[in-house]
């Protein structure tokens, strides 16, 4: 056996070695066999660390238990249930591909991964996680732990976010890939991923790859894996008015092609660029809304990180003994009681909870 043969099999040989002995990462879809939670937990796990998902996975699966349960249920709940989590495209996916699967396929996800790729949602990752972990089927996860795991290890530098790089890694991670034991070696390297070769400061130390792997004890473990592209921060302001009506509310729905698509929010206007005083927010909030400046009250400026962008939102609210005529005509009158069915974005939840009370 050559020195490249001889380290690529130390590598599936103490990375299950470990997983069997050291690694006691407890999560509930871990051992999990059913393709339905499976696929549950990694959609909610896209973009999400283990333990923000955790009770997220633990309300959809109370909530419902089977695909059908979850196709079958109202859209409103569903994203209700998703709130807080971010990235509500998954969500509106999740809703798509289990309607998918109870139409077309009864209820049954397909037991093969080309069968999984054909669902909506679904890609290589997801694919080869349900094929593995719940079909005991020979193909390698390849995520950012895998990624990052694999790089260190190996010295690569090819960009992870290039079509080469994804090549290159996806044929490394299936030759590397225990075939005879592909769920078990798919969650040890996404575990060690997360517990011991971290983003920053990787524990070499108490990593069962050390010895050979080309990054412990150098610097490499800083700059691997390389990605090409920056990611573009984009700044936005918005300005928010609350109209109240009595015990109602003024809400209206989210559009498609943005973010917190599906939620609800109440009156919005955004600029391009920061007005330069709260009073030229309220004059053009009056102007949209018909309300008379002097009923517009500021509350309070936040600021929320996304991964592409920042939001930095103004509050205003108008306590009102008429109902207005706001220039958007799709909003409803909803009663402060049943905001509690509706889902939003989580800067407004906080708002609502220190300005309705509920
Ligand atoms: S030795 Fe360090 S850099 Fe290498 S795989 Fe382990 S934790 Fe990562």
């Amino acid at each position: 056996m050559n020195q490249e043969a001889a380290i690529k099999k130390a590598f599936t040989k103490n990375l299950l070695l470990w997983h069997a002995s050291v690694n006691k990462r407890d999560l509930p879809w871990k051992e999990e066999q059913d393709p339905y939670k499976i696929w549950l937990s990694e959609i909610i796990l896209q973009q999400t660390r283990a333990q923000q998902g955790l009770p997220y996975y633990l309300k959809f699966t109370v909530a419902y238990p089977t695909v059908k349960a979850l196709a079958a249920a109202d859209d409103n709940d569903v994203f209700r249930i998703w709130q807080g989590l971010g990235y509500y495209n998954r969500c509106k996916n999740m809703l798509a591909t289990a309607r998918l699967v109870t139409s077309e396929y009864s209820g049954i996800f397909p037991d093969s991964y080309e069968g999984l790729l054909t669902l909506k949602g679904i890609g290589p990752y997801t694919a080869a996680a349900i094929a593995s972990f719940a079909f005991r089927l020979p193909h390698a996860v390849v995520d950012g732990n895998v990624y990052r795991v694999l790089s260190r290890y190996f010295g690569i530098d090819t960009p992870t976010d290039s079509k080469e790089g994804k090549l290159l890694f996806t044929a490394l991670a299936n030759e590397l890939l225990d075939k005879a034991n592909s769920a078990h070696y798919n969650q040890a390297i996404m575990d060690l991923g997360a517990t011991v070769c971290t983003p920053k400061k990787p524990i070499c130390s108490d990593c069962p790859l050390s010895r050979q792997c080309l990054s412990a004890g150098t610097g490499l473990a800083s700059i691997l894996p390389v990605k090409s592209k920056k990611i573009v921060v984009k700044t936005r302001f918005f300005a928010y008015l609350l109209m109240q009506f009595k015990d109602t509310i003024w809400i209206e729905k989210r559009g498609s092609g943005d973010i917190w698509e599906n939620l609800h929010q109440p009156f919005l206007i955004e600029n391009s660029e920061h007005p330069a005083a709260t009073a030229d927010i309220i004059s053009m909030l009056a102007s949209q809304t018909g309300i008379p400046p002097n009923l517009i009250v500021f509350k309070e400026n936040t600021q929320q990180k996304l991964t592409h962008q920042i939001i930095n939102t103004s509050f205003f609210v108008a306590n009102l003994n008429k109902k207005p005529s706001p220039s958007r005509t799709n909003g409803i009158w909803v009663s402060i009681n049943e905001l509690k069915k509706l889902a939003f974005p989580k800067t407004l939840v906080s708002f609502f909870k220190n300005n309705l009370y509920f």
